[in-house]
């Protein structure tokens, strides 16, 4: 008897593995295609000779939790005690599943927003819990009304993703406004931020639950150097949450993972002495700009993108078949694989979208663009 029945290959790997077969340009899964900054691999080899290859400390490398506590005083201005207050996680993958056991207890209920990415529901049926799928607006705003609706006693979390994945779509000082009241008017509702896109946006400047004190004491920040440093692969990522819920999610984490990479924690806590955080930022939009070019070129329509590394377009004007059949097509007609987005929501929604990942080269990008223009 399988406690996840429901839970099949994850549609990252489906399309990736379909890319491979199909020799096709890999626009689904998200990750970088470009090597990674040549300081950062000259602080990798010289640490291979140094005494890096042992456990850190479970909490993480102290100097590390220093410079994250002083990464997040920079970006928003917020005071967190690097011993008690931040946790370094085997990605945000392993800081949301900790957080979720820790924290989510049997028959209690957790809302998470449609389109939504994967990894959510699994931890919270492993606690025995509900999830409560509620559907963003059409522009992917918050639906409040709907949130509101389905909160109740019962409700121990919400997951938040801003910048979100896959849309790009960013909060906004309302919406925090309005999740302050939810907060206010539930003592027991908690507040699970997943922003591991947070130096990854464009026109608008993130605006962060570390910078929200009304939130503070009841919310956890999930980050992961995996996206702003171009390393999905090294698999290191952070939590930061107020001391006694901390205390609750180092329970799980010990017994989970103990301690993540001792050799990646120690050059990501030399390379944060030189990298910008800012460049990153830069360096996506330019990439956003020129894919938009790009597509515009083609018949897709595509929608905003505020940040992430991820382009939604429709293919409602060329095509009413389902997005599983348009991607599949895609892949094995024109050799450009995608992510339908009917997989991000709980009923498989359909709404004719798809997602490119343009965290690639120029060239590939510009590949890609050619193949769509035979659409
Ligand atoms: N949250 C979101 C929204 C993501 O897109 C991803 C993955 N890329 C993760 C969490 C997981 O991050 P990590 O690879 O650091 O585990
Ligand atoms: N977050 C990546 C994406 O959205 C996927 C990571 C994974 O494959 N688990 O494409």
């Amino acid at each position: 008897m399988s406690k996840l029945p429901n839970v099949g290959t994850s549609i990252f790997t489906i399309m990736s593995q379909m890319a491979a077969e199909n020799n096709a340009i890999n626009l689904s899964q998200g990750f970088p295609n470009f090597p990674v900054d040549f300081r950062l691999t000259e602080i990798l080899s010289k640490l291979a000779s140094e005494n890096v290859h042992q456990y850190t400390p479970m909490s993480g490398l102290p100097s590390l939790l220093e410079k994250i506590a002083i990464l997040t005083k920079q970006s928003y201005q917020r005071t967190v005690s690097p011993k008690g207050e931040i946790l370094i996680t085997a990605g945000a993958t392993e800081g949301i599943f900790a957080t979720i056991q820790a924290l989510v207890k049997a028959g209690e209920e957790v809302i998470i927003l449609d389109p939504s990415y994967d990894c959510y529901e699994a931890p919270i049926l492993l606690s025995n819990a509900k999830p409560i799928r509620v559907s963003l607006n059409s522009d992917f705003t918050p639906n409040w009304e709907k949130i509101n609706n389905v909160v109740n006693k019962k409700t121990k979390l919400i997951i938040i993703n801003n910048p979100h994945n896959p849309t790009g779509k960013t909060w906004s000082v309302d919406d925090f406004l309005q999740l302050e009241k939810l907060v206010d008017s539930y003592p027991n509702l908690l507040v699970l931020s997943d922003e591991v896109y947070e130096y990854i946006t464009f026109e608008k400047k993130h605006i962060s639950i570390n910078e929200r004190s009304k939130l503070y004491e009841r919310s956890i920040v999930i980050s992961s150097f995996g996206k702003s440093l171009h390393i999905t692969g090294w698999k290191v990522g952070y939590v930061i949450a107020p001391v006694n819920i901390m205390i609750e999610i180092k329970k799980v984490h010990q017994f989970l993972v103990f301690s993540v990479s001792s050799i990646a924690q120690h050059a990501i806590n030399e390379y944060l002495d030189i990298v910008d955080f800012n460049s990153i930022r830069t360096f996506y939009q330019e990439k956003r700009t020129l894919f938009r070019n790009l597509m515009s070129e083609t018949k897709l329509e595509l929608l905003p993108c505020e940040g992430t590394y991820f382009q939604v377009a429709s293919y409602a004007a060329i095509s009413d078949e389902t997005d599983i059949d348009f991607t599949k097509r895609l892949v094995t007609e024109f050799g450009v694989a995608t992510i339908p987005i009917s997989t991000f929501y709980a009923n498989g929604d359909d709404h004719k979208c798809i997602r490119f990942c343009f965290a690639k080269d120029d060239k590939t990008l510009v590949q890609a663009a050619e193949r769509l223009l035979k659409l």
